[in-house]
């Protein structure tokens, strides 16, 4: 869900059509966020994906998939090596790779970011930190499901003709706030700089 509120923030932030290839995007980084964990025997992905837990076997959970180094090749293989692989498909790969490790450092665990280097990132202060299967992630899931679908709608009404958007004139206000209020052109600028689009 967390790659999903992502990608929406980013197409929003780069202020992109409503198209096809948008919501490919976010449901490409949804179901590519999970596959980090291909590094924990009992993921979704390693119980799932035939021979996918082997990698389990040969590096530590939370450490090499879940480091800068490893989005950055994936970066590098999917933008640098001319694969011609469509921007969408690619953009999701990344976006949803990069959410997973994102939302993990708030794990008591913390994730080992600079992995080869030792150091293991989590959060500053106990309070912070959420543990899977916890209550709060539990609340976390609810609120990033609800931003998801509230969002969305809002920036369909915002895309809408004129027709529907007179039809729906007493929500624009509120659309118009929540889509402003997480349309960073620092993120736009940011991603179109990394072809994320
Ligand atoms: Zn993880």
């Amino acid at each position: 869900m967390f790659a999903a509120a992502l990608t929406e923030v980013i197409l929003a932030s780069e202020h992109a059509p409503i198209t096809w290839q948008a919501v490919a995007t976010a449901a490409v980084a949804y179901a590519v966020a999970p596959v980090p964990d291909i590094d924990q025997p009992e993921s979704w992905v390693s119980r799932h994906l035939p021979g996918a837990s082997i990698v389990s076997m040969f590096v530590r959970h939370r450490t090499l998939t879940h480091s800068l180094l490893a989005s950055l090749l994936l970066y590098l293989v999917l933008f640098g090596l001319g694969f011609h692989i469509p921007q969408w498909l690619a953009t999701g790969i990344v976006v949803g790779w990069v959410s997973h490790w994102l939302i993990d450092l708030v794990n008591p665990m913390g994730v080992q970011l600079f992995y080869p280097l030792p150091w293991w990132v989590k959060p500053p202060v106990p309070w912070l930190a959420i543990g899977v299967e916890s209550a709060g992630e539990t609340v976390i899931r609810v609120a990033l499901t609800a931003f998801v679908l509230i969002f969305a709608l809002a920036y369909l009404l915002l895309h809408a003709p004129v027709e529907v958007q007179r039809a729906a004139a007493h929500l624009l206000p509120a659309a118009r706030r929540l889509v402003g209020a997480v349309t960073w052109p620092w993120l736009g600028a940011c991603c179109r700089f990394l072809h994320l689009t």
